[in-house]
């Protein structure tokens, strides 16, 4: 464990005290969550209980059930399907009762026929909470500039933020976060907002993205195939629209650093489709404290990354070094990208060029000057199992420090 850390947020030094817990004390632990995902609630393909599960069951710290423009509050009553291909089976119903025991799934008689009652937030939390699951409460706010897809998740909400609308892409964007913000200072918590997959329906460029004021976040990963994170020929990947963004966020917008997070925007619960399944994509964070609060804390201070399969047991910067620690599997060899943009002679030279690669368990990264930021990306050598394009191999992403020249800007 380091003894202390220093990172480096909006241009600011963020220093992050995690001295050596006293005896009997648990110090910082790295929690799991996914902070993406749908249910009956809205396009989803199962209850909401069913997928609770399947994160308990898979090792996940913390969960954030994001739908469309609703929270999972109030009465909902969906209609029970004969048919084979229905969003809610028969089948689905009985494999609800088997797995909950009797009393759990209400159901009625409704005009079209069977009706099932979808479980609130409330019912879930009762179910599924303990001191190692929590429910994170979010929305994916989802709204449209055109043909341009407009989406944006806000975690730790209490009430529903509706579309707010805006006359361009950029602003459509602000004010969707800035309704996230503003809910944030009413409620007086911790709040946070992550604009999502910028590639789906090629709506979003990288000067989009680096627009975005008063929050840092948005998907590097998101597992849903139809949401082009590795670009095309029309389209960057994700990781340059990250690159990019931060380069003019830096450079022309003074607006700080931007993290990425990886997500699943898991719909397709019962494998039945491989679109968008759970299990893809992830964030790890680092948190005295498994509570709401805590994890957007943690988060908002930069002490996360983004994984599909690599494991860390430390990162942290210095504003002369960046380093890491992988957690090493069996049979499992690493790669550790350092990617920055350097300035030269006060111009970016080139947005997210490869600084450095090491094979080693502990890479460090030795600023010389002139990086704008540094972050790293570590590749493993073992595929994916349940990967969003055959081929891709686990990845972690440490999220970007400011280098000398970024600090000096
Ligand atoms: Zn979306
Ligand atoms: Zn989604």
């Amino acid at each position: 464990m380091t003894t202390q850390r220093q990172f480096i947020a909006s241009g600011a030094l963020l220093c992050l005290l995690a001295a050596s817990p006293p005896q009997g004390e648990t110090g910082p632990q790295w929690f799991k969550g996914n902070t993406h995902t749908h249910t009956l609630w809205s396009d989803g393909n199962a209850a909401p209980e069913h997928v609770a599960d399947w994160y308990v069951k898979h090792g996940y710290d913390f969960l954030v059930l994001s739908d469309h423009n609703i929270l999972s509050q109030g009465q909902r009553w969906m209609a029970v399907s004969e048919s084979a291909d229905g969003r809610l089976r028969t089948v689905d119903v009985e494999s609800l009762e088997a797995r909950f025991g009797p009393g759990w799934v209400v159901e009625r008689r409704g005009s079209d026929g069977r009706e099932m009652k979808l479980k609130t937030l409330a019912e879930l939390r009762e179910k599924f909470e303990g001191d190692d699951f929590i429910f994170i409460q979010g929305e994916e706010i989802t709204d449209r500039y055109e043909d341009h897809e407009i989406h944006v998740n806000g975690l730790n909400l209490d009430t529903v933020i509706p579309p707010q609308g805006g006359d361009s892409i950029v602003e459509t964007i602000q004010r969707n976060i800035d309704a996230v913000i503003a809910q944030g200072k009413r409620l007086n918590r911790p709040v946070l907002a992550h604009l999502n997959h910028p590639n789906y329906k090629r709506s979003l460029r990288p000067e989009h993205v680096a627009a975005i004021e008063g929050e840092r976040f948005f998907e590097v990963y998101n597992g849903h195939r139809g949401t082009r994170g590795h670009g095309d020929i029309m389209t960057d990947a994700t990781e340059q629209i990250w690159d990019v963004a931060l380069t003019i966020r830096l450079v022309e917008h003074d607006l700080g650093l931007l993290y990425g997070l990886a997500t699943d925007d898991a719909h397709d619960h019962h494998g039945n489709g491989r679109v968008s399944v759970p299990g893809r994509g992830w964030v790890w964070v680092r948190s005295d404290r498994l509570t709401a609060d805590a994890i957007i804390d943690a988060m908002r201070a930069g002490d996360f990354y983004a994984s599909t399969g690599v494991r860390l047991a430390d990162f942290g910067a210095d504003g002369r070094r960046l380093w890491l620690q992988i957690v090493p599997q069996p049979g499992v060899t690493y790669t550790t990208e350092f990617i920055g943009t350097r300035l030269v002679n006060g111009a970016p030279a080139f947005s997210g060029q490869l600084l450095v690669t090491s094979q080693d368990l502990r890479p460090s990264y030795r600023m010389t000057g002139d990086e704008l930021y540094v972050r790293a990306r570590v590749i493993s050598s073992r595929l994916h199992p349940n990967p969003f394009a055959e081929g891709d191999l686990e990845t972690a992403w440490v999220q970007p420090v400011l280098g000398p020249a970024g600090l000096r800007h």
